[in-house]
């Protein structure tokens, strides 16, 4: 019940709010685990930004809500050229109805390597004020094994030219259960995130995706996978370490100070429409879900001739309801204790793994374990 209020209450509040999504597939080179859309082909960036603009003036009227995010994520936005990229977020401000009480978040993500004290200060001046840092580890030898083109000491300097640059809002990604990485190794490394003083941390366990790389390395016993037990151990520690220095565990795999929550990822929580502009790029009106095509020449070619033909999903009053229920435990606020079957709940609840609270259900440290199978059995 209570999440039907908060719905019906507050979906014409989210429904007065969007975001905009920007895909830019660029990689210098490619992570040996990475099984995302992007690309290598750098020569086709200039004319990847001229399609994206392009995309962008053909769907400016599709939405009418006011802008209150925008994520630009890859790929490795970073390495972008400094006019295209600006051409890119000054369009986004002419087109659509951006928010202009100065609460607008404009996250980008960026790689160690791309961040210079300059760079930084440039990227400020553009309205970005927040930086998502794809650090990982601070593991020389892992960030190798695993194919990144940065070192840990650029990701300590990266993280310091940002603050300089006047960034106050910073989110680092830290990857663990990489292969044969020990409990010691991730300590040091949870430490080190620590250290940095930024305001977020996003957390993501390696998944050997099936074609890449590093897949292909477990299946010949080139690398070695971290067991399941001591998978679950670093996500305990780290869990209890960052929120023992004062980070609110406010989604499965992130983390936030005073606050300072992802309000861009928040967004995708609950259920607040997006536009998605890009390569592969996905959109989401609250009822319709659509994606463009996940290859680059397609798209270019499509964009600029006004035909893109995203593929588009219904969504049915049911698939809703798994969505709500699938999103809402993966944070803190949880679902509504009438969204699902109780009786379903009660063995959870008995072993410790979901609590009760407010007319709310809410998944423990030791829910998040095993939480697809939780969710599979409530929906
Ligand atoms: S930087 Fe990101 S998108 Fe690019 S190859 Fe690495 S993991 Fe994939």
């Amino acid at each position: 019940m209570y999440i039907y209020i908060f719905f019906r209450t507050f979906v014409p509040y989210f429904y007065k709010m969007a975001g905009i999504y920007i895909h830019i597939p660029f990689c210098k080179s490619r992570c040996k685990y990475c099984d995302f859309f992007s690309t290598t082909q750098l020569e086709k960036r200039a004319r990847y930004v001229e399609a994206l603009l392009e995309e962008g003036r053909m769907r400016q009227h599709e939405v009418s809500e006011p802008i209150h995010t925008i994520y630009i994520g890859g790929g490795t936005p970073s390495m972008m050229d400094r006019n295209d990229f600006f051409k890119i977020v000054q369009c986004c401000s002419e087109w659509f109805n951006v928010v202009k009480d100065g609460s607008l978040e404009i996250t980008m993500e960026a790689n160690p390597g791309d961040i210079t004290l300059e760079q930084a200060q440039a990227w400020r001046a553009m309205g970005i004020n927040r930086l998502s840092i794809g650090i990982q580890s601070f593991d020389d030898e892992l960030l190798q094994l695993i194919g990144r083109r940065h070192t840990a000491e650029q990701a300590r300097q990266a993280v310091a030219a940002a603050q300089a640059a006047g960034f106050d809002n910073i989110s680092i990604d830290l990857m663990y259960a990489l292969p044969s990485q020990t409990m010691e190794q991730w300590q040091k490394d949870v430490a080190e995130a620590l250290q940095l003083g930024v305001q977020h941390i996003s957390t993501y366990g390696l998944i050997y995706e099936e074609g890449t790389v590093l897949t292909t390395l477990l299946e010949h016993g080139v690398v070695e996978a971290v067991d399941e037990d001591t998978e679950m151990q670093m996500y305990d520690y780290l869990v209890e370490q960052l929120t023992a220095n004062g980070f609110e565990h406010y989604e499965v795999s992130n983390f936030a100070l005073n606050g300072r929550y992802s309000k861009h990822n928040s967004s995708y929580w609950n259920n607040t429409p997006y536009i998605g502009l890009g390569a592969g790029a996905h959109s989401y009106d609250g009822n319709v879900r659509q994606w463009n095509i996940s290859d680059l020449d397609t798209y270019i070619e499509q964009a600029m001739a006004h035909t893109l033909m995203p593929e588009k999903e219904i969504l049915s009053d049911e698939q809703r309801h798994t969505e709500r229920v699938m999103l809402g435990l993966r944070t803190n606020r949880g679902i509504g204790i009438d969204e699902i079957d109780r009786s379903k709940a009660q063995p959870y609840i008995a072993q410790g793994m979901l609590i009760e609270k407010d007319n709310r259900i809410v998944a423990t440290t030791k829910g998040y374990h095993i939480l697809n199978r939780i969710i599979e059995d409530l929906i």
